[in-house]
């Protein structure tokens, strides 16, 4: 990134900096899982010897011969080393004392309830594997799943993975065009699906997309179909292809040998959440994605045998698959699946489940947070939240103010608060605190996970300063890494690995502090450029969210003559809040009296909504779009499509687009 001018620099980061700390309070570092500070050393000085510790958690079928072979860009972990995952989360745990402790509580929108011991999981799962088994899926093979937030997802998941088939899941609120894509671009043979899902009291046909997409799908040979809904959901079932899962599944066999695996076999494949632009195919492979979900899961949660930890993702994302799936199953955990959304039926919903499960680790995104700071602290103070240890946030950089939010309002000053940064294509977390240990600090992921080497270069490849921007890339290799771009190795090199060769770029900004925190600045094309000097949109948002009347914003860099780009504010009032051209000009002033007079933005735009990715992340590139009078990029991963025409036609009528 282009130098500021010294003086301009300081300005600028001594107003943005935030200076409250929350040191861990002594009686949670005494009972921590991870509190030796010699970690990050230990980890720093060999590598594999640390990894090597952390892969000696699992069974393996045939020891490593080698931890690592790096040939940049191409990694292998645990080289000649055998193991199956699903035997690793379920099956082992299934033969321990671990037997009736419940793997997964699962809770209904319409308020229906179950539990799975480690012994049931294992049943169900051994019964769906065979039943793919019966429908032809060798090893290998792809399984396509498409499917809401029921126990039979992540049921399907492992049964795939104990059979050696690698699935690809695709989120249950796509479109049938988006499956698709997905099924063709990874072969897949079978589909696994269900009549519907239930959304806030509605019906999702996910059986009829299902049929849409299958129709331009010719490697499916077979549709496996759980009833979810009955009656209410229209699912005619085409003979010779469909057949359902009560039928199939419920009758086969409850015992199937694990496929032995090799330590690179491929897991899955997964679809990015498509925030920057068509979604990219991430693989991953064994032994190394299994080590690093688990190793991570147990020290960044502070994961004990007697939790019951909640993630609030959609499995569809990889934050489900390695939060809500493997990692927490690996480390024989008690964990929450809650199908429906956290407005139904009431805006209490989520606190309501805290309380009835005695949910002791809750990980969520901030745009959750943001939506429950615009309810009202009223909703979380109704119930009885003493059961929190650890609280979680992953998904985009949260804004300070939704930080402390969180950690008064939902973890009443208690509860460690990790922001954990990663991707799809890192599978598991990177940066984050470690809750026994880190002294955390609002808006900051803090420091990259031992065996993590993070640093924040310029545009030659030189490490930035303390409180410079700069592109985040991780230097090093680590166990849980995406191997490649499905059907597309070149892809995989060109994109992440070519501009500082044997470097991972991640595509997002970042600087360090003096304590080498690490603070995420949103997307590297999000950064905009102002009179020549490189303002974060995030840290504009962050100012803006901290105002008493916003709820959310997004901001955008837009074309201006004379300073290169302006600053566009779309903001989204709280409730009750009435916009007005005053309230426009106060928003500008705060802004400018909290980073300074060059961050100031241009225009302010009230919005009801924001357009959003189906994963919940605000997409500031058709933003920018709406704003420079555009036509509109790839909107196929849009949560809701209308947001984006209501906002366009709104902008345009209001006369601002140029
Ligand atoms: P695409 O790659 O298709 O554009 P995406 O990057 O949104 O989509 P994901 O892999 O789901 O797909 O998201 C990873 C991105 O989410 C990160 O690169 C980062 O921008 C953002 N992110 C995730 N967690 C955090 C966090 N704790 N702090 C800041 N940013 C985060
Ligand atoms: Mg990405």
């Amino acid at each position: 990134m282009p130098e500021q001018s010294g003086n301009e620099r300081e300005k600028l980061e001594a107003l943005l900096e935030e200076t409250r700390i929350y040191p861990p309070s002594k009686e949670f570092t005494d009972q921590a899982n991870w509190k030796d500070a010699t970690l990050y050393d230990r980890a720093r000085k060999d590598l594999e010897v640390f990894w090597a510790g952390e892969a000696e958690t699992l069974d393996w079928i045939k020891r490593w011969d080698k931890v690592l072979e790096w040939k940049a860009p191409w990694a292998k972990w645990f080289v000649g080393g055998k193991l199956n995952v699903t035997a690793n989360c379920v099956d082992r745990h299934a033969a321990s004392w671990r037997r009736n402790k419940a793997a997964l509580i699962w809770e209904g929108e319409p308020g229906d309830s179950r539990v799975l011991t480690y012994a049931m999981l294992q049943r169900e799962v051994n019964r769906c594997a065979n039943a793919l088994k019966s429908l032809g899926v060798k090893k290998g093979d792809r399984v396509a799943i498409y499917m809401g937030m029921t126990p039979e997802l992540p049921i399907a998941l492992l049964a795939c993975a104990k059979i050696g088939a690698p699935h690809s899941v695709v989120f249950g609120g796509f479109s049938a065009e988006s499956l698709r894509e997905r099924i063709n671009d990874g072969q897949a043979k079978v589909l696994i699906t269900a009549d519907g899902a239930w959304r806030r009291g509605n019906v999702v046909p996910l059986k009829a997309s299902a049929d849409e997409a299958v129709a331009g799908s010719p490697s499916i040979e077979s549709v496996l179909v759980l009833q979810r809904i009955g009656s209410r959901a229209a699912c005619p079932m085409q003979p010779g292809r469909d057949v359902w899962w009560h039928e199939l599944v419920d009758r086969a066999s409850t015992s199937c040998d694990a496929e032995p695996m090799d330590a690179e076999d491929i897991l899955y494949i997964l679809y990015t959440s498509g925030t920057t632009g068509k979604p990219k195919g991430v693989v991953h492979t064994s032994a190394g994605y299994l080590v690093g979900v688990s190793t991570t899961h147990r020290a960044i949660f502070d994961l004990k045998d007697s939790d019951v930890y909640w993630c609030t993702a959609d499995i569809g994302w990889v934050t489900g698959h390695s939060y809500i799936v493997y990692g927490p199953l690996a480390n024989g955990a008690t964990s929450l699946i809650y199908e429906g959304s956290p407005d139904y039926p009431h805006r209490g919903r989520f606190w309501e489940l805290v309380s009835k499960y005695g949910v002791n680790i809750l990980y969520t995104a901030p745009t959750a947070i943001r939506t429950f700071m615009r309810w009202g602290a009223e909703w979380p103070e109704k119930f009885d939240l003493s059961s929190l240890r650890v609280l979680g946030t992953v998904g985009e950089p949260i804004n300070p103010e939704a930080w402390v939010w969180y950690h008064r309002h939902v973890g009443r000053g208690r509860c460690p608060v990790v922001d954990t940064w990663w991707q799809t294509e890192t599978g598991m977390i990177m940066i984050s605190p470690l809750p026994g240990l880190t002294a955390t600090k609002p808006g900051s992921a803090t420091r990259p996970f031992p065996g993590i080497q993070a640093e924040v270069l310029d545009d030659k490849g030189q490490p930035v300063g303390p409180g410079g921007g700069g592109y985040l890339v991780l230097s090093q290799p680590w166990p849980a890494m995406f191997r490649t771009i499905y059907g597309d190795p070149d892809r995989y090199q060109r994109q992440y690995w070519s501009r500082y060769p044997g470097k991972y770029l991640t595509g997002d900004g970042a600087k360090v502090d003096q304590d080498g925190y690490f603070w995420l600045l949103g997307r590297v094309d999000d950064v905009m450029n102002v009179s020549g000097h490189r303002i974060s949109t995030f840290e504009v948002e962050s100012a803006l969210v901290d105002h008493p009347s916003v709820a959310e914003a997004a901001v955008i860099g837009k074309t201006h003559e004379i300073k290169g780009q302006g600053i566009a504010g779309f903001v989204t009032l709280k409730e009750g809040v009435k916009a007005s051209d005053g309230l426009k000009d106060e928003l500008r002033e705060h802004v400018a009296r909290k980073i300074g007079a060059l961050a100031r933005p241009d225009d302010i735009f009230f919005t009801s909504e924001l357009p959003k990715t189906r994963s919940a992340k605000i997409m500031r590139r058709l933003l920018r779009d709406i704003a420079e009078g555009r036509v509109l990029g790839d909107t196929t991963t849009l949560a809701d499509p209308g947001v984006v025409s209501r906002l366009k036609q709104q902008y345009e009528q209001e006369g601002l687009a140029e």
